[in-house]
């Protein structure tokens, strides 16, 4: 094991060195991936020699996401304490199911659930889970809803048909799960937004009331804190006054921009969190950490329980449920995700991950403003979002995030909202400095320049 350590630390030096030289890896089309790389498994083992060469290869042709030229999704960089406690827990290799098997580890993340569901504003003997992504979470959040409304479904399954609530800009998970949880994608009532993308309130109530007049069960609603692509924020404050009158379940996935609860600044952009049933958070996007560490908290402590509890005496065999987190999880074994955020969280405080969140608004309003005081661009998107939507000199937004991939020059996607499609800059790397988001735009503008309009004018 000390052997393979040594070889980590190693591969851990090709990768600062690439991420340095060659922050955007040239992508090898999918037609040669297997030419280029030996990636094929035999009966026979390779030497350690071959072995190491070919991990060299994967390390230097992987995506590089802590790059300094990786703005491509709402994840990105590389924040050092976040990934000691990721590893740590690679080491340690628990499972989060029983205090047996994972002791203080369950402590751990007793400790990040209960902080956040304070942050949250959530009244005492709130609860919550570590579940395997945004989307796993959202899926929670609907299961406690269904079974609230419904205790009856976890036996007899759906009697009544049951409907939900989201803006067309939430995200995909939403409808995905409608389908796995056997409510129904065509139970999806789509809110309209506004101009800004927010989900309409007065909308909302009109389809609930409209559901409930036609023998439909309304039971959750989803308001985003952070839509994928623009970065909106619903109104949680008058989209919970609609759900209390109703009696739906309100559930805010914050998987994007939940993080926002850690800062004084923008902490109002989610007004009104205290008043919502269950809340979600993903770490990995505007805390740092490394893929996967999804949050998800509920005021109804008894309802996580309900939901999501199995008796096991082969499993549960010491310790309260308080300290049997398998009683409250979607998963049997479960790697341990709160490892790394309760590290980073333990070394900075409440107040780093403060400045951890806060820095990256002021990335994006450095971005912003770039665009803003520069002529060859069009904005699209607005304040208080760390997803700057934009586009320059007229160039498809599609075609140039795909050329400067293929050059090995930016990793940034390209998205849409209103018919009008953009380029999609996220701030999320708080590791980055304004010369950074200076470099990327004048990246993009020398490319254009250097190649691309030469391209189109040929
Ligand atoms: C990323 C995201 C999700 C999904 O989270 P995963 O961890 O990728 O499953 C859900 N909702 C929103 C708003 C997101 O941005």
């Amino acid at each position: 094991m000390q052997h393979d350590i040594a070889l980590f630390s190693q591969l851990c030096d090709v990768l600062f060195k690439s991420e340095t030289e060659q922050p955007v890896a040239y992508p090898i089309p999918t037609s040669k991936l297997y030419k280029e790389i030996d990636l094929s498994l035999n009966p026979k083992g390779v030497i350690e020699e071959n072995l190491i060469n070919i991990l060299h290869d994967i390390v230097k042709s992987t995506p590089k996401t802590a790059s300094k030229s990786f703005f491509n999704q709402l994840f990105g960089g590389r924040i050092g304490k976040a990934t000691l406690g990721d590893l740590l827990a690679v080491m340690l290799n628990n499972s989060m199911y029983t205090y047996k098997v994972a002791g203080p580890q369950v402590g751990i993340e007793k400790q990040v659930i209960e902080n956040i569901c304070k942050l949250a504003g959530y009244a005492e003997n709130s609860d919550g889970t570590v579940a395997p992504g945004g989307s796993m979470s959202n899926m929670m959040a609907l299961i406690m809803a269904r079974d609230a409304i419904s205790p009856s479904v976890r036996t007899a399954g759906l009697t009544k048909p049951m409907t939900l609530y989201t803006s067309k800009e939430s995200h995909y998970s939403i409808s995905k799960n409608a389908a796995l949880t056997g409510i129904g994608r065509d139970n999806v009532r789509l809110v309209r937004t506004n101009s800004k993308g927010e989900m309409s309130a007065k909308h909302l109530e009109e389809l609930i009331q409209n559901d409930s007049e036609n023998g439909y069960q309304p039971f959750f609603v989803n308001a985003t804190a952070g839509t994928t692509v623009i970065g909106a924020f619903d109104d949680t404050e008058a989209i919970s006054e609609v759900c209390n009158k109703n009696k739906v379940w309100l559930h805010v996935d914050g998987a994007y921009c939940g993080g926002v609860i850690f800062s004084k600044t923008h902490k109002h952009l989610i007004r009104g969190l205290e008043y919502s049933d269950s809340f979600s958070i993903n770490a990995h996007k505007m805390l740092g950490t490394p893929l996967s560490c999804s949050i998800i908290v509920t005021q109804h402590k008894a309802q996580l329980h309900h939901s999501f509890s199995n008796e096991a005496d082969y499993l549960y065999q010491t310790d309260g449920d308080d300290f049997n987190l398998g009683k409250t999880s979607l998963q049997c074994g479960r790697r341990n995700d709160a490892l790394k955020i309760w590290t980073l969280w333990k070394s900075v405080g409440t107040n780093g991950l403060e400045e951890i969140v806060d820095k990256q608004f002021e990335m994006a309003e450095i971005a912003r403003n770039y665009i803003k005081n520069n002529e060859d661009y069009n904005i699209y998107s607005f304040d208080d979002s760390i997803s700057v939507c934009f586009n320059y000199k007229g160039v498809d937004a599609k075609e140039l995030c795909t050329a400067l991939y293929e050059n090995s020059e930016l990793m940034v996607g390209f998205g849409k909202f209103n018919n009008q499609e953009f380029i999609r800059m996220v701030t999320i790397n708080s590791l980055l400095e304004k010369e950074d988001i200076l470099a990327f735009f004048s990246t993009l503008e020398a490319f254009v320049a250097n190649k691309m309009l030469k391209v189109f004018n040929s």
